[in-house]
């Protein structure tokens, strides 16, 4: 039986943060083993924001080196720079056909951009759900692994490959499935400003290429309140976060240590942020190092991208052939 289709991707717009990690990367290194994976750098979609072509460069070469060093194989998935594929952007212009002004006005992160950044609002944003389908559906994928930010975003491209499959009559296109890595509920890394998401453009994330220095300052900012005064209080938001981040990052009887100190009011936050910073450190310092060998090595990067295109063109190129076909692209005369 052929190996079940997942695409996933990331903007090349900053250094991979633990929200990356947890949320996407994760999930890639366990899927790798058992699907045929395509994982991309989303450098179109990061033109929404207008980097220079510098940044736009040397973007997407950091994040293909960190995910080089986070683990993903590229023998067993198939990475590749989303430009490369010319033919997603083919697909796209066919999916905008029928993507209506009032569905995509209204998807939260079009307008959560908009109201952050009014001077800003350009079709590309306003399309964005409608490229992201055509990554997706492009390769036929049954699974995408993304976190909670993502799931309206997934929702679009499952209505848009269904709407496909309607208006021609066909069975093209899979609907693709969330992915989560335990099988729970799609995850969501908060922020430690007391924000309820780590992010590039939240300008809050802790990076895998961090310096442990910076990382313990940022930590040890992180917001917090006064501290509980009676016990088995509900926690508060940004305090809420720094367990959320504890729990992932660091082991159980950590976690339950600072909540029963939590718990019985004799908490210090200080004390909780020194193990947070500590147990992140642990974990990203590897990966650090392996950034810096592989950043070293541009034969191998091109290597690597170009192989990954040349499979993801194969694949991207199969579907559009059909879709074309199936749309009445066909030469009758
Ligand atoms: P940007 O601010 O440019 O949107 P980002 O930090 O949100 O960047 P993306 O490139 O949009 O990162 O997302 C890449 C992947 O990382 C997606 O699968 C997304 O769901 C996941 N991701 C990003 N932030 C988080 C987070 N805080 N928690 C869980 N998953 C996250
Ligand atoms: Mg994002």
């Amino acid at each position: 039986m052929s190996k079940q289709i997942v695409v996933s991707g990331i903007r090349p717009t900053g250094n991979l943060h633990l929200g990356n990690y947890f949320g996407a990367v994760r999930s890639f290194l366990k899927m790798q083993e058992d699907y045929n994976c395509y994982f991309f750098i989303a450098d179109i979609h990061s033109l929404t924001t207008h980097p220079t072509p510098g940044d736009l460069q040397s973007g997407v070469k950091q994040v293909l080196a960190e995910y080089l060093a986070c683990g993903i194989d590229p023998e067993k998935a198939t990475i590749f720079i989303q430009s490369d594929v010319t033919e997603v952007v083919e697909l796209y212009t066919f999916l905008n056909m029928n993507a209506y002004l009032g569905e995509l006005e209204r998807t939260t992160s079009f307008k959560d951009k908009a109201r952050s950044n009014p001077e800003n609002v350009n079709a590309g944003l306003l399309t964005y759900p409608v490229l992201m389908a055509a990554d997706i559906i492009i390769h036929k994928a049954e699974y995408v692994p993304v976190g909670k930010d993502q799931e309206q975003n997934l929702e679009m491209a499952r209505k848009f490959a269904g709407r496909f499959n309607r208006m021609y009559n066909c069975e093209l296109f899979p609907i693709p499935q969330p992915f989560t890595f335990d099988g729970g509920d799609m995850i969501k890394i908060p922020g430690l400003d007391g924000s309820g998401k780590m992010g590039k453009s939240e300008g809050n994330g802790i990076f895998l290429y961090e310096d442990p220095k910076e990382i313990r300052k940022k930590v040890m900012r992180a917001v917090t309140d006064a501290g509980p005064t009676e016990p088995n209080s509900k926690k508060a938001e940004p305090v809420e976060n720094l367990f959320k981040l504890l729990k992932i990052m660091s082991q159980p009887d950590v976690v339950a240590h600072f909540d029963a100190a939590y718990n019985d009011c004799s908490i210090r936050y200080g004390d909780l942020k020194n193990q947070l910073a500590e147990d992140i450190v642990t974990f990203t310092s590897p990966i650090r190092e392996r950034i810096l060998e592989i950043l070293k090595d541009d034969v191998y990067l091109g290597k690597v991208a170009r192989m990954g295109a040349e499979k993801a063109r194969e694949s991207a190129q199969a579907t559009l052939k059909e879709v074309k076909a199936l749309i009445g692209f066909k030469r009758l005369f």
